[in-house]
């Protein structure tokens, strides 16, 4: 049987984009499968680069106060993308890092963001003082689209999540939480999953019991499974040589499970795949939105296996680890 390739079909070109057909041309067994952007449904920012005010010990894309790999993107840069993007039917808008709190012109982002439509902010709630918690409830209140929070704690006592993610950051994270709730904010508790599978219904339990404790009932909580490069590869040990995405796993498989069809990545230096592949070379796809998506995603990448297994586990909307 010959190998498949998947590859935009000219023929089903909508707005630019690859259409919702696959077009299989035969290719040598070493080439990586290709899947072409069916739409683009979300935009994503690295709003503040791969810079943090943290250095946690299981972040895919190593983040640290020191990681100048890629720099903040000014108010400017992220206006222009986003005028570039309502034409291509962009559905909502994401913010990562780094620490998007970071960046001193996140404020007037979202601003300018919330006028076109839905916007999420992925933080680790450390850099959330009441005067920034107070700017965020105005401009939700000032726009018809929501504006989420997804914080990240790894854990339901300070011993577990300063393991992963430093010491101190359980108490200044849960001061975020808590002054996020009492704007009248639902953040979205996003875990790395650090522990057996059997103790998830326990550790779920834990986090709705911490939650409520700072007013915050019926949690929101997003599980997410570790990738395992960056920081997380030398803290554990990796992908197993076999853990890559082969051309005949995609046979059956739906494609729309798979961030990569559904978005693009905008930094400071270029549009890339998606925010896991950040760091590597052969995910950036172009100086700008347009040229990004015209080409495909490579699924060369050992972390697209846990895209495969787990689906699209950067959106909100994951198929699978909401509770
Ligand atoms: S996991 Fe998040 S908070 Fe931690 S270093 Fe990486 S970007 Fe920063
Ligand atoms: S890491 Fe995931 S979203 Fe990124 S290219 Fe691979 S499969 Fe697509």
């Amino acid at each position: 049987m010959k190998d498949l390739n998947i590859l935009p079909s000219a023929s089903t070109a909508v707005n630019g984009l690859g259409g919702g057909r696959v077009a299989a041309l035969p290719r040598g067994a070493e080439s990586p499968p290709q899947v072409p952007l069916r739409a683009l449904d979300q935009l994503w920012f690295q709003v503040s680069g791969t810079v943090c005010n943290l250095r946690c010990r299981h972040c895919f894309i190593s983040c640290s106060p020191d990681n100048h790999s890629f720099w903040f993107m000014t108010r400017g840069q992220v206006a222009a993308a986003l005028a570039e993007s309502v034409p291509l039917g962009v559905k909502e808008y994401y913010f990562t890092g780094g620490e998007p709190f970071m960046n001193h012109e996140m404020c007037g982002i979202l601003e300018d963001t919330l006028e076109l439509g839905p916007a999420t902010v992925l933080t680790n709630a450390t850099l959330l003082p009441e005067r920034t918690v107070r700017e965020l409830a105005r401009l939700a209140a000032g726009s018809p689209y929501s504006l989420e929070l997804r914080v990240s704690l790894d854990g339901v006592t300070p011993e577990m999540n300063d393991a992963i993610r430093g010491d101190g950051t359980f108490a200044r994270c849960m001061e975020g939480v808590g002054r996020l709730v009492d704007a009248g904010f639902l953040p979205i508790i996003t875990a790395m999953q650090s522990w057996p599978e059997a103790e998830t219904g326990r550790i779920l339990g834990g986090f709705r019991e911490l939650l409520a404790d700072v007013g915050y009932d019926r949690a929101r909580l997003k599980i997410i499974p570790p990738l395992l490069i960056g920081e997380e590869a030398r803290r554990t040990q990796g992908y197993a040589p076999s853990m890559r995405v082969t051309h005949e796993m995609l046979h059956g498989f739906d494609l729309d499970q798979l961030l990569c069809t559904r978005a693009r990545l905008v930094t400071a230096a270029g549009v890339h795949v998606c925010p896991i592949l950040l760091d590597y070379p052969g995910a950036r796809l172009g100086d700008t939105l347009g040229e990004a998506v015209a080409r495909p995603a490579s699924l060369s990448e050992q972390a697209c296996y846990t895209c495969y297994l787990h689906g699209s586990i950067c959106a909100n909307t994951a198929a699978s680890g909401e509770f």
